[in-house]
């Protein structure tokens, strides 16, 4: 079927690294999203050298293929949509270099998020972006989504973090893009590639900035009435010029689920809980501290509690990292929206999320990187009762009509992949969806790279695009070149 192409894998990354047996594929045929389809072949380098190869005889035999870290992507960029070959990064997990001196380093894209800040604690460093995934997502899962954290509001994404990555392009060629240093002459192509979604070849070394742990930090919780005047904290704090490290808001319905999965200790008679951690050098945070407490209680706050101790502060972010697993407690499945909005918008648009919830009979709760403006609407269905999952889709896609007409956008952090690349249209118009496609065309021109993923069909936004098998692509989603099995 594959003219060979297997044993050539075979042959570059030796026979145990390939497989195509059933039970082993269909574990690579989900990401975190609702879409799953099964590749052909799942083949795992244990080096750069051997990505060039995989993605040279992949070329060469026509086949699509999709580059895969942990999988715990909330858009469908790792599910393997035209077939094909899932080239698995796991293997390609080592740590090859920390320089203190200059605050880097670098590591190969199998790595886990968390690891880099794990191996680098004890030089008083960090790596700063932390998705609530970051215990087993990858940096390069990281990098192609441009993945956002709870500590991201004032220190910035992974794009704000990478210096440099090597890549294999779809060429097959090997290129560094960035380095170890600040601005790299020429276009930006570093900036381009982060966020690419996997669309533009496979990042097979990053360079990343390392950070000082901060000398002293404290954690507030802060509980309302109202969302809205929860939101009308987040804002004021910001306004004040205060940038705290993080700056969550969970609604009830998230904090009463996540009480009942893991007791973080949050307050379930309140309409919304905000988080805010705030760090720095020893003996500034006192004053910090108590102008965030003033400006909750004087937004309807009616308890504002800090941390006493590590541990409560530990309970308190496992709380807020639990947000996602709690909604098992609300239903037996749950989609994820992400939408980001001018965070001055919040009142209005969670106004119009429970209006969405209640037209379509759905039960939405509500994580916020607050500070961001992005918003995790939960919407709760259940895959058994008929028609509720195309619900779930249409209630989502109005979710991320409000946030464009808010001035926002369709994604914060979890990027488009297959999930919302009908409602690109959204947001953008032909001819910046024609910019893009020639700019994935200048590194992908055979499109045989992540097929399918970023750019509309010709569904609309909300209909129902749940992949179920392999090759559902659309014929003008694959170069005409490609795939040729
Ligand atoms: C419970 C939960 C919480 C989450 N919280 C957050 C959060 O707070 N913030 C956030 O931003 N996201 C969050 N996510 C989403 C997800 O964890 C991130 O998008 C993460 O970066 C994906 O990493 P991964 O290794 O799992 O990548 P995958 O899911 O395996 O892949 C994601 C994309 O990256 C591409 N890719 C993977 N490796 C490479 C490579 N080496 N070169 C090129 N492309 C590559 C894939 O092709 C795919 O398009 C969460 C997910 C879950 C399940």
């Amino acid at each position: 079927m594959f003219d060979g192409l297997v044993q050539r894998l075979a042959a570059i990354v030796g026979p145990d690294h390939v497989t195509t047996a059933p039970g082993d594929l269909s574990n690579y045929q989900y990401d975190g999203s609702a879409d799953s389809a099964l590749p052909q072949v799942v083949v795992m380098p244990g080096s750069a050298e051997e990505v060039t190869a995989i993605v040279s005889a992949c070329t060469a035999a026509g086949c699509p293929y999709v580059a895969r870290g942990a999988g715990t992507g909330l858009s469908g960029g790792a599910v393997a949509e035209a077939g094909g070959a899932v080239i698995a990064m796991a293997r390609l997990n080592r740590i090859l270099e920390i320089d203190c001196a200059n605050r880097l380093a670098i590591v190969e894209p199998g790595v886990v998020n968390a690891h880099i800040s794990d191996a680098v604690r004890a030089h008083g460093l960090q790596f700063v972006p932390d998705p609530s995934s970051q215990a087993v997502c990858t940096i390069g899962g990281n990098l192609a989504e441009n993945s956002g954290g709870l500590h991201c509001l004032a220190y910035g994404v992974t794009s704000h973090h990478v210096l440099g990555c090597e890549i294999v392009t779809p060429d097959g060629e090997l290129v560094w893009l960035g380095g170890r240093a600040y601005d790299a002459p020429g276009y930006d192509l570093l900036g381009v590639f982060i966020g690419s979604e996997g669309t533009l070849g496979i990042a097979t070394k990053v360079v990343v900035k390392l950070m000082p742990l901060q000398e002293d930090r404290r954690t507030l919780l802060a509980a309302f009435p109202t969302v809205e005047q929860a939101s009308g904290a987040v804002s004021a704090i910001i306004a004040s010029g205060i940038i705290p490290a993080a700056l969550e808001m969970m609604d009830q319905l998230s904090t009463k689920a996540v009480e009942a999965y893991v007791n973080a200790g949050f307050p379930t008679d309140a309409g919304a809980v905000v988080i805010v951690e705030l760090e720095g050098l020893r003996g500034t945070l006192e004053e910090l501290v108590q102008d965030v407490q003033r400006i909750c209680i004087a937004h309807g706050s009616r308890e504002v509690r800090q941390a006493r101790d590590e541990a409560e502060r530990e309970r308190i972010w496992l709380g807020r990292k639990s947000a996602f697993g709690a909604m098992g407690r609300l239903g037996s499945s749950y989609y994820v929206q992400d939408g980001v909005i001018p965070r001055t918008k919040l009142p209005e648009v969670v106004s119009e999320v429970a209006a969405i919830a209640e037209r379509y009979g759905l039960l939405i709760a509500n994580v916020f990187h607050a500070g961001d403006g992005n918003l995790h609407p939960l919407i709760v269905f259940d895959e058994r009762t008929p028609g509720d999952y195309e619900r779930t889709v249409a209630a989502g896609a109005d979710i991320l009509r409000a946030c464009v007409r808010h001035g926002g956008s369709i994604s914060g952090e979890h990027g488009i992949g297959i999930e919302k690349r009908d409602c690109m249209t959204l947001q953008f118009k032909a001819a910046d969806l024609d910019l893009m496609a020639r700019l994935r065309a200048a590194f992908n021109p055979r499109g045989l790279c992540n097929p399918g993923k970023l750019f509309p069909t010709s569904r609309r936004c909300g209909e129902s695009a749940r992949t179920v098998a392999r090759g559902a692509l659309a014929p003008e989603m694959v170069d005409a070149a490609g795939p040729a099995f």
